[in-house]
């Protein structure tokens, strides 16, 4: 199960991640309206947790654009406005539930169990991407027939790049993904094991490697000979 968490207060994006990935999600978070619209239509997520106030463009704004572009993926939004108006408004642009914060974390769970349960308990077990298979549950990466295991921080980094295959990715979300909100890793930490996933993938052989886009972050290419 893959979560999108949407929301500029670093501090409690970090905590939902932190909360929701110890019951077994997946979790990428972005902090402005413009980079949600981005990872929502780059990747099929199970839900989204959708902050109203956010910098760039408000969450009712998101929830328009994506579902106008025909994105149905869940949405919760979740917001420190408590008025009945802003509740029709959310649920008029197409959010599918509602919480206000400060939120009980057994109340949190208890409705996105509800919300990524209606989609039918589809499990993703794997990201395929071009000739790679990256096992969710083992962090093996696999490309015909062979197969390498990933450490834990390349297994987020690499996670983070095929779910957004056709993205730069920001340094800051490798950062954020492979170390954590409070690390006190840097780019060089991100390009160390960008550096890592690629030997791996030499040897695997795959037609992908990473390439690096200076001063923003990483994407992926694909190299057909
Ligand atoms: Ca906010």
């Amino acid at each position: 199960m893959q979560i999108l968490i949407v929301e500029d207060e670093r501090s409690l994006a970090k905590a939902l991640k932190k909360i929701l990935e110890q019951q077994g999600y997946f979790v990428d978070c972005v902090h402005d309206g413009l980079s949600a619209i981005d990872y929502a239509k780059g990747l099929e997520y199970n839900l989204i947790i959708l902050d109203v106030m956010l910098p760039k463009l408000d969450g009712f704004e998101v929830i328009r654009i994506l579902r106008k572009d025909g994105v149905s993926t869940p949405v919760l939004m979740l917001t420190a406005r408590t008025t009945t108006g802003d509740k029709v408004t959310g649920l008029n642009s197409g959010a599918d539930d509602y919480m206000t914060k400060p939120f009980d974390t057994a109340e949190l769970l208890a409705r996105v169990g509800a919300l990524t349960r209606r989609r039918g308990d589809v499990v993703v077990n794997n990201i395929d991407y071009e000739d790679l298979t990256l096992d969710l549950q083992s962090a093996m990466l696999s490309c015909a027939g062979q197969s390498v295991q990933l450490s834990h921080k390349e297994f987020e980094v690499l996670r983070t790049f095929l779910m957004n295959p056709n993205m730069t990715v920001p340094t800051e979300t490798l950062l954020i993904n492979g170390w954590g909100m409070d690390s006190e890793a840097t780019d060089n930490n991100v390009e160390v094991y960008v550096s890592f996933i690629r030997k791996k993938l030499k040897y695997l052989g795959s037609v992908i490697s990473i390439k690096k886009i200076p001063k923003i972050g990483y994407r992926l290419e694909v190299n057909r000979s």
